[in-house]
């Protein structure tokens, strides 16, 4: 790679259709002789992934949707790269020996295939948030048991690991994540009420897939985000604090005990992040474009608005609440998206949802993956029956 390392180093890359895999791609495709590629995983996009691997030269591909194997078998006959399907073949993707994983499948569906990564005990970039939202201890107890070296990618993340002083961690006072407020920041309740699903993609500064940019819309990407952070950097979540910053170019600080606030800045292209992860702990060229502060002339700040955005209240409760309440909260906010993305429900529904299933869903202590599984199954159940009950209106999580 363009570090310093002199052999070809080995990755892999779960998810490697979506917006954080063809950024990976966009890199390592620049160096292609740094990299051997073990094998890339999707779920749908059958023709991209058959691109991508022939392009790169990957061992092995693999589709998560089963149905399309003979598909994907055909985009790679005559040539040596092996073709797998479904989900077993995901998590055995994510075991093969790789120095380097990238985990960038979206939702909970990420969880297994990231949490089989770890347990190799080498280098994963960690994209994937949900997985840790879901099941933040286990996961986090795993990476310990196994030695895994695990690399934030999420901006916000990404620049808290750069400037956190892990030797010192006294010095610390507390994190402080940016958050844009996404395309919405300005909107009233009543303008959100209506708002489409174009809109709600439609984000001001990063382009990303469809859920992450909903999330981003309601903010409860940031919410993800804070309890991501609660578990990457073993903190407090009274120690998380957000601040709206519109231009996203401060990725996030860190505050010190003497006043000190440690910023990282750059321009809003996740192949900075990613390639940060990639070549560490060296760096890497990308061709991002470098960050030019006096034509930006001013970056604003602001508070947010939990009043218009309450999914970081229903963030910090499940905080509060613990067990199992934030792999409720994930998994009826996946079931809320994809119903709003599928023009089911109202923007403004989606919280409520979440709320809902926060209720409604039986809380226990999640002691092992078992636990996670059945809690996340219960809440998606939940929330399903709110968007459509059974003999009931279509829009009954409304008023
Ligand atoms: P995306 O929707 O663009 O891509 C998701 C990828 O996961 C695709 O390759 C898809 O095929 C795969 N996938 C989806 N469901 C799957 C399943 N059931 N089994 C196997 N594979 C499946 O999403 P994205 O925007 O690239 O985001 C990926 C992850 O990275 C998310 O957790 C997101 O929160 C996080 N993230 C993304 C960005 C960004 O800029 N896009 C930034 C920070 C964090
Ligand atoms: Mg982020």
């Amino acid at each position: 790679m363009a570090s310093s390392s002199s052999s070809p180093r080995s990755i892999t890359i779960l998810g490697s259709t979506g917006s954080i895999g063809c950024s990976t791609i966009d890199l390592v495709e620049r160096t292609p002789d740094d990299f051997i590629v073990e094998a890339l995983t999707a779920y749908s996009n059958v023709d991209l992934l058959a691109e991508q691997a022939i392009k790169l030269k990957a061992r092995l591909a693999v589709i998560g949707d089963e149905k399309l194997y003979s598909r994907l078998k055909d985009a790679l006959s005559g040539t040596e790269i092996e073709a797998q399907a479904g989900r077993q073949a995901v998590i055995e993707a994510a075991q093969r020996p790789a120095e380097w994983v990238m985990a960038a499948i979206v939702g909970a569906a990420g969880l297994e295939p990231t949490l089989a990564a770890i347990r190799r005990g080498g280098t994963v970039a960690l994209a994937n948030k949900e997985c840790l939202v879901c099941a933040g201890e286990l996961v986090m107890a795993e990476v310990a048991a196994s030695g895994a070296t695990l690399l934030p990618v999420d901006s916000e993340h990404n620049a808290i690991f750069q400037v956190f002083d892990f030797e010192r961690r006294d010095g610390i006072e507390n994190i402080i994540l940016t958050a844009s407020g996404g395309p919405f920041r300005t909107f009233t309740l009543d303008q959100m009420a209506s708002v489409t699903p174009e809109q709600a993609v439609a984000h001001p500064n990063w382009d990303m897939g469809a859920k992450i940019s909903v999330d981003s819309a309601t903010m409860m990407n940031k919410g993800l985000e804070i309890i991501e952070a609660r578990y990457l950097f073993d903190i407090e979540p009274d120690r998380i604090q957000v601040l709206v910053h519109p231009q996203s170019v401060i990725h996030s600080c860190v505050s010190y005990v003497d006043g000190s606030v440690l910023a990282q800045m750059g321009a809003p292209d996740m192949r900075t992040p990613i390639a940060f992860t990639l070549a560490w702990p060296q760096r890497m060229q990308t061709p991002v474009a470098r960050l030019d502060l006096a034509s930006l002339a001013q970056l604003t700040f602001e508070a947010p608005d939990i009043e218009r955005f309450p999914s970081l209240r229903l963030v910090f409760e499940a905080l509060k609440t613990g067990g199992g309440a934030s792999t409720i909260l994930n998994a009826a906010n996946e079931v809320a998206v994809a119903a709003f993305l599928a023009g089911q429900i109202g923007f403004l529904d989606i919280a409520r949802t979440v709320e809902k299933a926060l209720e409604l869903v039986p809380n226990r202590q999640l002691l092992e993956l078992s636990d996670v599984h059945e809690i996340d199954a219960l809440a998606r159940e939940c929330a399903n029956a709110q968007i459509s009950p059974p003999g009931g209106a279509d829009r009954a999580v409304s008023g």
